[in-house]
């Protein structure tokens, strides 16, 4: 394996908690490696009447505490190598949120902004042709991840019950028109500004007063910095795949909204100055919050870097050398398997909705989520204690704790 890849980075993060832990090697085989992988083509017929070829994914790593859960991504460079770490961070993120779900993840290497409505729904329609067998309420449930949203979820919904019926909570994330649940679509942020309220909180400092540049504007990205321009806090930068902009005085969040839905993108909006991606890293601020893809803060990256804490709203966000290079700066990383399970967390009362036929309030919805990330916080520092460890590891450590627990009791057999 690369010693530079997305499973190399979650396997020796994954590994510093096993060997903490002193598990038996068999433990290796039984949480590093994923139990099913299924690998499709996919087909369709493209608006031009021409063909295109795609190749889609969906890895279940672990189902010891419940059925796989998991994303699914549209993104040119999902490979198996990103979605096997994504499908294995799963696993790890439910058992820290403790919902009773295990791991997966699935994704197809489209690039879904060279592609029509058209195309995007064919191509999800396909995939749910070759997998349907794979998945289902109680066997995997994906949901929305970078590149896919709601629509993309209730085309899923669709096709799966052409082959199986009724079955809503076969994925979450759906519109809330349809079968999906309140709150879900801004979970993930949601779940970001508590945990940072929390981190925040334990230094005896507080989100009013706090200055923050987000890297990334889309689901996670957008909601995070509503959530804490409402909470006072101080949205400083913000950047998406076309550039950034910054304001030292913070930015007027609800207007930078509407100019990105009004554009398509937060570059030239007015008020700002222009930053590119790398300089929002090294922005003067006290909390950078990559929201959007892997592997983007390295080892040069993170030397530059001036926040006191980084909070990894997206998956994989920091390499190990990114990662140590932080944490050697004294810079507290806190690890995405926490920081951003507020969205498998809303899932999974997405899917207890749907399997009761019921539907929550938005605050209902809010306050157990409120509840989930507040408790694993509290388990996370208890174990950073425990083992001296840093807060990544502590997350690990609670994970496979409770991974180990589930695979023990029912026994291989
Ligand atoms: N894609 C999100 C994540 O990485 C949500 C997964 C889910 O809701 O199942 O956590």
């Amino acid at each position: 394996m690369a010693r530079s890849g997305y499973q190399w980075t979650t396997n020796t993060f994954l590994k510093r908690a096993m060997d903490a832990l002193k598990l038996e090697e068999h433990y290796e085989t039984l949480l590093v490696m994923p139990r099913r992988e299924v690998r499709v083509e996919l087909a369709i017929r493209m608006d031009d009447g021409s063909l295109g070829n795609f190749i889609g994914y969906r890895i279940q790593h672990d189902n010891s505490r419940g059925p796989y859960k998991g994303g699914l991504r549209y993104h040119p460079k999902a490979d198996i190598d990103q979605v096997r770490s994504l499908a294995s961070l799963m696993t790890w993120k439910t058992a820290v949120i403790d919902v009773p779900f295990g791991g997966a993840k699935g994704g197809i290497d489209a690039d879904p902004a060279k592609l029509s409505v058209l195309e995007l729904e064919r191509l999800t329609r396909r995939f749910v042709d070759q997998i349907h067998d794979f998945i289902g309420e109680r066997m995997d449930i994906p949901a929305p991840d970078v590149n896919t949203d709601q629509r993309v979820m209730g085309w899923f919904f669709d096709q799966y019950t052409r082959h199986h019926g009724f079955a809503p909570g076969v994925v979450t994330g759906k519109p809330v028109a349809l079968h999906g649940s309140l709150g879900r679509e801004a979970a993930t942020g949601r779940g970001c500004l508590i945990a940072i309220r929390e981190v925040l909180a334990a230094a005896g400092e507080t989100v009013d007063g706090t200055s923050f540049a987000v890297q990334g504007f889309g689901n996670v990205g957008s909601w995070f910095a509503r959530l804490v321009h409402a909470q006072r806090g101080k949205i400083v930068a913000v950047s998406d795949v076309r550039g950034g902009v910054h304001a030292g005085d913070g930015l007027d969040i609800p207007k930078l909204v509407e100019h990105a839905k009004a554009t398509g993108s937060v570059v030239g909006f007015t008020g700002a100055t222009p930053i590119t991606n790398k300089e929002l890293f090294a922005v003067d601020c006290d909390v950078l919050v990559p929201a959007a893809l892997g592997h983007v803060i390295d080892e040069n990256v993170a030397k530059d870097v001036l926040a006191r804490y980084v909070l990894e709203a997206a998956n994989g966000p920091c390499t190990v050398h990114g990662s140590d290079t932080l944490e050697q700066r004294g810079i507290l990383c806190v690890p995405d398997i926490w920081a951003n399970a507020g969205g498998v967390t809303a899932s999974y009362f997405e899917w207890v909705q749907n399997l009761q036929q019921h539907r929550w309030t938005e605050e209902r919805v809010n306050e157990e989520l409120e509840l989930h990330v507040v408790q694993a916080h509290r388990r996370i520092r208890e174990t950073m204690a425990r083992f001296g460890c840093s807060m990544r590891t502590a997350a690990f450590v609670l994970a496979v704790e409770r991974v180990k627990a589930a695979t023990d009791l029912r026994g291989i057999g």
